[in-house]
């Protein structure tokens, strides 16, 4: 099994109550039924509009948070079952960028603390060893060694990015999360962040989870993608695949607002329009006939089941695509 991170259907529920000890009033699914794998060495692209709940599918596969039902496998282990030691240890190797490296670094922290903090805290190494570690992983994003002793703010936007990423390599992770790594810095220093990210990857062997709006982004760089919204995947495969021949109403939506990216067939395809309902209440039926051009009487009522190309192993959540697959 080369698969570094299996998700198996899981779920998050968050309850709505109205007063503290009430019972709950109703459940937001923030991440509903959510599987997928990523191999060692892949890219995996999360897109979706804000709310989809990338971000606490991310926090339950980080275990910040708990599930309310599934299972993550990260290298063999489930991390749902592990003590706080074995739990410590696997944290050391999943690592996140986080998406604002202005708000990330502490400025009154300088380089070495910041770069160096993971390394005091799981590993015992003298003082000269420890610089000497720093200056290794500003060495590894680019940035001179002598930068130790200066503080974040004597840093542009792109080195600050970069700093960030030194700082989640500094305990040898196999898994790195990439929460918007490039939202935040000019267009030139995005280009050269991105390069070295691929460099790291072939480098160091790693696996990269890619949360980003930039769509351009997702395109150059990841291998696997899933689609979400509210919640749940409604499209996911591999990247080339999807994108060139996106299935999903939704995916194609968002698609369509990329100009540089060639889809097959979506030529005057009408950007989307209107907001993500709520989770707390949403539709019945499939969660996207709100906003769907080509809702049907059955979308309203009855949720679609995945269906799967198992050649391609594209899967696509919409009754569309299900009567197609009964054709
Ligand atoms: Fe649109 Fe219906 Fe497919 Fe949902 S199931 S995406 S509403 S066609």
């Amino acid at each position: 099994n080369d698969n570094l991170l299996e998700v198996k259907e899981l779920k998050k529920y968050f309850p709505i109550r109205e007063g503290f000890f009430s019972k709950p009033v109703a459940w937001v699914k923030a991440v509903d039924k959510v599987s997928f794998q990523i191999k060692k060495g892949e890219t995996l692209g999360i897109v979706g509009e804000s709310g989809c709940g990338k971000t606490t599918l991310i926090n339950t596969i980080l275990r910040l948070e708990e599930p309310t039902e599934g299972e993550v496998i990260f290298n063999g282990q489930n991390i749902f079952e592990l003590d706080k030691d074995s739990l410590r240890k696997i944290r050391k190797n999943i690592q996140v960028v986080f998406q604002d490296p202005f708000w990330s670094l502490n400025p009154r922290f300088l380089i070495k603390d910041i770069i160096g903090e993971p390394i005091r805290v799981h590993e015992n190494v003298g003082e000269e060893e420890f610089i000497e570690k720093v200056q290794n992983l500003l060495q590894l994003v680019g940035l001179p060694a002598n930068s130790v002793y200066k503080y974040p703010h004597e840093f542009s936007g792109g080195q600050r990015q970069r700093i960030a990423i030194a700082r989640a390599l500094a305990l040898h992770p196999k898994l790195v999360i990439l929460d918007e790594p490039t939202s935040s810095i000019d267009l030139v220093s995005q280009a050269s962040v991105l390069k070295l990210l691929e460099e790291l990857k072939k480098e160091l062997s790693l696996t990269y989870i890619l949360i980003s709006h930039d769509l351009s982004v997702v395109h150059n760089m990841a291998d696997k993608i899933i689609v979400m919204y509210l919640g749940k995947i409604v499209e996911y495969g591999e990247a080339h695949e999807v994108f060139r021949n996106p299935q999903h109403p939704y995916t194609q939506a968002l698609f369509a607002a990329i100009p540089d990216i060639y889809t097959e067939g979506m030529e005057g395809m009408k950007i989307l329009e209107g907001n993500v309902p709520s989770p707390i209440n949403p539709p019945k039926g499939c969660y996207f006939h709100t906003r769907c051009p080509h809702a049907m009487e059955i979308c309203k009522e009855i949720e679609p089941l995945p269906v799967v190309e198992t050649e391609k192993q594209h899967m696509v959540t919409c009754h569309l695509i299900q009567k197609k697959a009964n054709l």
